[in-house]
């Protein structure tokens, strides 16, 4: 099975300055994909999979990368 890695990014909406994290995963079929394993409140994944201010509906930024870490 093929190493897949795990990281949590800082998000904040550029409307209301709304705070969160991510946590987001490696697809396992090793395609550079990611997909969202949790999102902070306050936050959605819209249709084009970017992250989303729920009560703003404008895209998120993300931040810095808060933790990495891999997984066998
Ligand atoms: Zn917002």
């Amino acid at each position: 099975m093929a190493k897949r890695e795990r990281f949590v990014t800082h998000l904040t909406c550029p409307e209301c300055a709304l705070n969160g994290t991510a946590a987001w995963e490696e697809d396992a079929s090793g395609n550079l994909e990611t997909t969202i394993k949790s999102l902070s409140d306050g936050f959605k994944i819209g249709p084009d999979g970017e992250t989303y201010c729920t009560e703003c509906g404008v895209k998120a930024i993300a931040g810095r990368t808060l933790s990495r870490s891999e997984m066998k």
